[in-house]
C-alpha cells in the first residue's frame, strides 16, 4: 500500500469514527439518530456497523481532517471531500447518514450516504479509487464469513439496509452488492466459502430482472441457486419491518425457491398462458433452460412438471431436450 493511501485508510478510519460518534452522542448527529431509529434500527446495531452522520456544516469535517494533518487534495482524490467549480472545499456526505463500507478485514474503504430529507440522489456512494473496486467487494462480508460458513449459505442482498435488517432479525449470513448486479469477482468469493447462495433482491421489476442475472452469474460460478419469493413490491428491509424477522426467516429465506423454480416464475411473466401460442412458447423457454442442466434426475423432475401443467407426454418432451442437448455438443 502506498503511502498515500495510507493516509487514506487512516483518514476513513478516523472519519468512521468521528461520524459515529457525532450521531451517537452530539446534537449535530440528533436528526440522523432519529431517522434510524424510527427505520428500527438500535444502539446496539449502530454500534455494530458504526453507522454514522455527517454534519451539514461545509466546513466541520475539512477543518477536522486538516487539523489532523490530512492534504486536502488527498482527500478529494479519494473521494472523501468534494470540490466545487469555485474550488471550494466541502464534504461530500454532509447531511447524510453514513454507512461505512468495510472490506475484508473490516476497515472503512469506502461510504455510503443516505439522505434523509428525500434529497436526490437517496444514496451516495465512494468513487471507486485504488482502495474501493465495487465490483469485487461484498458488503458485510468481514462479520457474516463465519456465519456464512457455519450455516453453510450465504444471503445475497441489494442494499446495507437490508443485510443490517436481516442481521438484526438473525439471519447474520447475509451479504450485498453496492446496487449493481454481481460481478463474476463477486460471485468466486462467495464459492470460495459457501455452495448455497440464496438471492434476496427486492421483489421489483428492477430486483426480479437483477435476480435472474445473478443466479446466472452465480451458477456459472458453481454455486447452488436459491431465490427468495416476497410479495410483490417489498424489499427484505420492509417485509421485516411488516411482519418481523421469525417470518423472515421462517418463510422468506427458509422456502427460497430452487433455481429452476425461479426461472419457471420468471419465465411466465412474458407469456399469456391462456393464449396457446404463448404456452407452446413458455414451455419451449424452459426445455431450453432445462437442457442446460447436468443432473439427469434433476432435468426429469422438472420435465415431469411441466409434463403436469400442460399436459405433455413424457416422451415427448425427452425428445425436445435429447435435441436440445444435441446441439449444445
Ligand atoms: P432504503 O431502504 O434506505 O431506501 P434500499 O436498500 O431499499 O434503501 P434501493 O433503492 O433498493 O435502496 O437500492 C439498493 C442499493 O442500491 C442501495 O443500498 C445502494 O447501495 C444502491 N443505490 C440505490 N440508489 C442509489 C443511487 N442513487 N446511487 C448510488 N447507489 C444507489
Ligand atoms: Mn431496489
Ligand atoms: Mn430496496
Ligand atoms: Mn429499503
Amino acid at each position: 500500500v502506498s503511502t498515500e493511501n495510507q493516509d487514506v485508510l487512516r483518514a476513513y478510519e478516523w472519519l468512521t469514527k468521528l461520524y459515529h460518534h457525532l450521531l451517537r452522542h452530539t446534537k449535530e448527529g440528533k436528526e440522523g439518530y432519529q431517522y434510524l431509529i424510527d427505520r428500527g434500527f438500535t444502539d446496539n446495531i449502530i454500534d455494530t456497523f458504526q453507522l454514522g452522520f455527517s454534519p451539514s456544516s461545509r466546513e466541520f469535517i475539512v477543518q477536522f481532517l486538516e487539523k489532523k494533518g490530512f492534504h486536502p487534495q488527498t482527500m478529494v482524490k479519494a473521494g472523501l471531500l468534494s470540490m466545487n467549480d469555485q474550488q471550494q472545499i466541502s464534504d461530500r456526505f454532509r447531511g447524510r447518514v453514513i454507512f461505512p463500507i468495510r472490506n475484508h478485514l473490516g476497515k472503512s474503504i469506502a461510504f455510503g450516504g443516505r439522505s434523509i430529507n428525500n434529497q436526490e440522489p437517496k444514496y451516495l456512494n465512494s468513487p471507486e479509487s485504488e482502495l474501493f473496486h465495487k465490483g469485487k467487494l461484498l458488503y458485510n462480508f468481514d462479520l457474516a464469513r463465519s456465519n456464512i460458513r457455519k450455516k453453510e449459505e450465504a444471503v445475497l442482498f441489494e442494499g446495507y439496509v437490508d443485510v443490517i435488517s436481516a442481521y438484526k432479525a438473525g439471519v447474520t449470513n447475509g451479504v450485498a452488492t453496492l446496487g449493481t448486479s454481481i460481478t463474476e469477482a463477486q460471485a468466486k468469493l462467495l464459492r470460495r466459502y459457501v455452495d448455497t447462495v440464496v438471492i434476496c433482491y427486492d421483489a421489483d421489476k428492477a430486483g426480479i430482472q437483477a435476480s435472474y442475472k445473478a443466479a446466472k452469474i452465480l451458477k456459472n460460478a458453481g454455486c447452488t441457486v436459491k431465490v427468495a419469493n416476497m410479495p410483490d413490491g417489498t424489499d427484505p428491509d420492509e417485509f421485516i419491518q411488516q411482519y418481523g424477522g421469525e417470518r423472515f426467516k421462517t418463510e422468506v429465506i427458509d422456502l427460497s425457491d430452487t433455481y429452476m423454480s425461479f426461472l419457471m416464475r420468471y419465465l411466465k411473466r412474458d407469456y399469456n398462458l391462456n393464449l396457446e401460442g404463448d404456452r407452446i412458447q413458455y414451455v419451449e423457454s424452459v426445455l431450453d433452460e432445462v437442457a442446460l442442466i447436468e443432473r439427469p434426475v434433476e432435468r426429469e423432475h422438472y420435465l415431469k412438471e411441466l409434463a403436469n401443467e400442460f399436459e405433455l407426454s413424457m416422451d415427448t418432451l425427452s425428445q425436445e431436450i435429447q435435441a436440445r442437448r444435441q446441439k449444445i455438443g
